[in-house]
């Protein structure tokens, strides 16, 4: 027999843990023994899920929806965006982030965003505000939370609605709050890519009662399930969540910080490491000094004029070393998909959005040139809880060795 040595086999790096376990089971069958599966109840699931994430985030109210884009939607309906009203956003977002802005008729407009965190700031939302802005969605991106106290300030001088769009951002805080409790709404999702699942959820946070009582209703059919029997004063869509989705949220909101910890934990050490290499052209995920981050994803950047190598290149690199490595979150800012370039938001390309506002509106003119460098240079590598920290720091080997050649 030929002695064929086999080809070194990669270190293997830990797969994610296990996301369910006995809390959940126990949970769902206290639901379904409960003999009511509908979220009305004052002692049920949606009810604790809600009453927990109050407790997590500090807000006063919280309401529960079937995804992190209906959260969107009913925090846009909640705040009665009129159609035809511009609300300012980030073109590196999920397609959550606007789905509820276009069906409420709203027009979204796209600005740019800052080159570490990759978030909005406020500079770049003043320069997109027009006479039309009615809100600004932020978004956290990957768990790093924008400069949200100086964004609330520049909304409340515009008086501008704020949307925090927090559902890659569990867990993350800005000077010691939980995000989503800097605007109006703040918005999370429980879909199964995100920190925490329930399958598909979703909920909002508000310090305010009366946005609170309208996103409830906002996320059920406007039926008022609070006042003396049902009236609808709205329009509005079903999106509720029920007590099976709500029974492993709740679960799920109970191990919140043993998710984000070692996640912020194992970012924040790769950006340290990376510093320490300090390998040309390398830059690693912004957070800003005020801020903590749950890194959904850590995104490097490599500045193409000082990197050694290509970023297919490292990305090989990583994908032989076993790390699932790939080139940027999404593959364009999001107004250059087709759904924006030819406005396909209605069938025959009918937008009444640019009917009741009187104006025409052209994502082809739309410009974000760092947002388009950002994704055309970014590196997302995947971080999870179940990484160790040595895990991280091959992350930096593997890197350094890609760049070496
Ligand atoms: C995931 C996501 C959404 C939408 O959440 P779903 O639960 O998938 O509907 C919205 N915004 C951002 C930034 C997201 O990452």
């Amino acid at each position: 027999m030929n002695a064929v040595r086999p080809a070194a086999s990669p270190a293997t790096f830990p797969a994610p843990p296990k996301r369910f376990g006995d809390r959940e089971l126990i949970y769902l069958a206290e639901a379904i023994r409960s003999g009511n599966l509908f979220h009305t109840r004052p002692d049920g699931f949606v009810a604790r899920a809600t009453q927990k994430l109050c407790e997590i985030t500090n807000a006063p109210y919280a309401a529960a929806m079937s995804s992190g884009s209906a959260a969107v939607h009913v925090a846009v309906g909640a705040l009665e965006i009129e159609p035809g009203a511009e609300v300012v956003t980030t073109p590196i977002t999920d397609m959550g982030s606007v789905i509820g802005i276009l069906y409420q008729n709203a027009i979204p407009v796209f600005a740019d965003v800052d080159p570490h965190t990759y978030n909005l700031t406020p500079a770049s939302i003043a320069a997109a505000i027009t006479p039309h802005t009615r809100a600004v969605l932020a978004v956290h991106l990957a768990g790093s939370p924008c400069r949200i106290d100086a964004i609330a300030d520049l909304c409340r001088e515009k008086k501008l609605a704020l949307i925090e769009d927090c559902a890659q951002a569990w867990g993350a805080t800005y000077q010691g709050r939980h995000v989503g409790t800097f605007g109006d709404i703040g918005c999370f999702s429980f879909n199964h890519t995100k920190h925490l699942s329930c399958g598909d959820g979703g909920m909002i946070v508000t310090r305010d009662a009366r946005l609170a009582e309208r996103s409830r209703n906002f996320s059920d059919k406007f039926y008022d399930r609070q006042g003396k029997g049902v009236r609808m004063h709205d329009l509005a869509p079903n999106y509720r969540m029920s007590e099976l989705q709500a029974a492993v949220a709740l679960a799920q909101l109970e191990k919140l910080s043993s998710v984000a910890e070692p996640r912020r934990e194992l970012g924040d050490r790769l950006t340290r490491s990376l510093i320490r290499a300090a390998i040309p052209g390398v830059i690693p995920h912004g957070v800003l000094p005020d801020a903590t981050c749950s890194y959904w994803f850590y995104m490097l950047r490599l500045d193409p004029a000082r990197a050694d190598a290509s970023r297919d290149d490292v990305v090989a690199a990583f994908i032989r070393a076993g790390v699932n490595a790939r080139d940027g979150y999404i593959p364009r800012p999001l107004y250059r998909e087709r759904v924006f370039q030819e406005k396909r938001f209605f069938p025959n390309n009918c937008w009444p959005a640019e009917q009741v506002a009187g104006r025409a509106y052209d994502f082809k003119t739309t410009h974000t040139p760092i947002a388009a460098e950002v994704l055309a240079t970014s590196i997302v590598l995947p971080l999870h809880e179940g990484l160790r920290p040595s895990d991280v720091d091959r992350y930096v080997q593997i890197l350094s060795h890609a760049m070496a050649r």
